[in-house]
């Protein structure tokens, strides 16, 4: 990002971690959590120095099985702060995600969508996308379908270990 011209048209590419806008806030659950990933290690699909991929659970039932939220570690308040590398990271690890979902459940697709609505720190869904999911269920509601593979915490456990070792095989060139 060193071209003038994109600089003026995305002042925050630079990701100007000093800015108050990207300070950890303590009314921020995502910086929250990244003071301490250990209580989601038996959810954690994948993370490095800037990016940290849990599996989601339901605390109230049987977990829609193939949801995994990406958050960066630093708050980052929406996706154009992102700083260059941290894209280029985002978006491997989307495809890497993605691959890693299709190799360890019958996804026949994935989802990715992030709104940086509610919490204004960057995070994603990836989700996988099962065949035969009746029309009501597609895109937001996908997590709602009963007849989805569900699973315990200890089938969550079983899922996250096979989609972390997934995570770290080469696709396709
Ligand atoms: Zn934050």
């Amino acid at each position: 990002m060193t071209n003038p011209t994109e600089a003026a048209r995305f002042p925050n590419a630079s990701a100007d971690v000093t800015s108050p806008s990207h300070r950890p806030t303590v009314d921020c659950m995502f910086c929250q959590r990244a003071t301490d990933f250990g209580p989601l290690s038996d959810r954690c699909v994948y993370e490095d120095s800037s990016f940290h991929a849990s599996h989601q659970i339901y605390e109230d039932g049987p977990s829609y099985l193939g949801i995994i939220l990406i958050q960066t570690k630093r708050h980052v308040p929406n996706l154009a702060a992102l700083s260059d590398s941290e894209s280029e990271r985002l978006g491997w690890l989307i495809g890497r995600l993605s691959r890693a979902l299709g190799m360890c459940t019958p996804a026949e697709w994935t989802y990715c969508f992030g709104f940086t609505e509610g919490v204004r720190h960057v995070h994603m869904l990836i989700a996988a996308r099962y065949p035969g999911m009746p029309k009501e269920y597609v895109r937001l509601a996908i997590a709602d379908w009963p007849g989805a593979p569900h699973g315990d915490p200890i089938q969550v456990a079983e899922l996250v270990s096979r989609l972390r070792s997934a995570v770290g095989r080469p696709g396709p060139p």
